[in-house]
């Protein structure tokens, strides 16, 4: 089976687990903070807050930013369900934008509508979470203008876009948004196993954020509201969470950052072969935007005959998937009010869409096995 995505773990990756594994530390050691300010350096940010996993990132960036009872989070209804669910840890009110029907990415047109209809009823959200899907970055000049037009704050779930660009500057610079997120997630772009990351300009959030990720305990003098009793003092002033990276999982990421160029160059190199070669099949290949080079977590596809064709290719023993059944028609979702229909672009593009394998490791002549088959299947 040729899967969608995996994980490239090389000599030098073995090595530098190998070697934090008989080290002093395997948690709250030097590795996390050098790969904090690896990531934070490699896309323009002045902070980098590392986590257990994007997820827990996106949770504590939320948190950071005071997001509770009482709020409201938007986001897409094309992304994994976890950009949402964190409004819900956090106590929050749950709402979506939809998407463009080309890139499949936030409309900021779509975002402007609604934002004007809140802003009328009194229902502004405090948190957008726009998503880089499938590693191509939202229009955020136009997303960041609205949220400060509106005054609301930002957070980009880059899970799939770490080694992307827009504008001819990285994604994760924050140039438009409070926080950025990104996910280390083994079919990600690179991987820490489990594991996250959020990126910030603004010290403060950067600290509530590490503040979050460890209990709500801190060390730090100007954080205590008492004087300290001695070394051994912390005090807990807040209620936060375990959700710390490990030095092993720091130690492979440092190693893995090392070839994040060379892994967006092979996957770009790939989406450019997918072009070529799918251009003659009844299939409607992924819009790219001019302004942005895209790092191709995903390859996704539409194909009018989608269920059959997946499983065509299923058959064939390529490790097809589908990104993403719509967050809004989940069962958990429709219980808080949302249905089929609410979301038609989103809801159409995910009727047709099949992601083809797309990794740093697939070889060409795999990449043509693809082809022939989705040649096959579509007749
Ligand atoms: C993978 C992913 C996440 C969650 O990442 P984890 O590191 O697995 O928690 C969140 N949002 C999107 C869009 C993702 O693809």
């Amino acid at each position: 089976m040729i899967p969608y995505g995996r994980q490239d773990i090389s000599a030098e990756d073995l090595d530098a687990v190998r070697q934090v594994l008989t080290s002093d530390f395997l948690t709250q050691g030097p590795a996390v903070p050098e790969f904090e300010a690896r990531v934070a350096k490699s896309c323009g940010a002045v902070h980098g807050v590392a986590a257990n996993s994007a997820t827990s990132a996106l949770h504590i960036a939320c948190m950071a930013l005071g997001l509770g009872p009482g709020d409201r989070l938007w986001t897409v209804p094309n992304t994994f369900v976890a950009s949402a669910n964190v409004g819900i840890y956090c106590g929050a009110e749950v709402d979506f934008v939809d998407i463009e029907p080309d890139t499949y990415l936030m409309s900021p047109a779509a975002l402007e509508e609604k934002l004007r209809w809140a802003e009328r009823d009194g229902t502004l959200p405090k948190v957008l979470i726009p998503v880089h899907f499938a590693g191509q970055s939202c229009d955020m000049a136009a997303i960041g203008a609205l949220a400060a037009r509106f005054g609301i704050r930002v957070i980009e779930d880059a899970s799939h876009a770490i080694g992307a660009r827009y504008r001819d500057a990285p994604v994760g610079d924050c140039a438009y948004s409070d926080i950025c997120v990104f996910s280390f997630h083994p079919v990600k772009i690179i991987t820490t196993a489990e594991g996250g990351l959020a990126t910030t300009n603004d010290a403060a959030l950067a600290r509530a954020m590490e503040l979050h990720r460890s209990h709500g305990v801190t060390r730090d003098r100007s954080l205590m509201e008492s004087k300290s009793e001695g070394g051994w003092y912390y005090e807990q002033v807040a209620l936060g969470y375990n959700y710390r990276m490990t030095e092993i999982q720091a130690a492979l990421g440092i190693s893995q950052m090392t070839r994040l160029d060379a892994f967006v160059a092979r996957r770009n190199a790939l989406a450019r072969r997918y072009d070529e070669k799918l251009s003659s099949l009844s299939l409607v290949r992924p819009a790219q935007r001019e302004d942005v080079l895209s790092s191709f977590h995903l390859y996704p596809i539409r194909v009018t005959d989608r269920a059959r064709i997946f499983d065509a290719l299923r058959a064939a023993g390529i490790g097809v998937n589908v990104h993403y059944i719509p967050v809004h028609t989940h069962p958990f979702y429709r219980a808080r009010g949302f249905d089929w229909g609410d979301f038609p672009a989103a809801e159409a593009y995910y009727r047709e869409a099949i992601s083809i394998p797309i990794y740093a490791g697939l070889d060409d002549a795999d990449q043509d096995l693809v082809v022939a088959a989705l040649s096959d299947a579509l007749g």
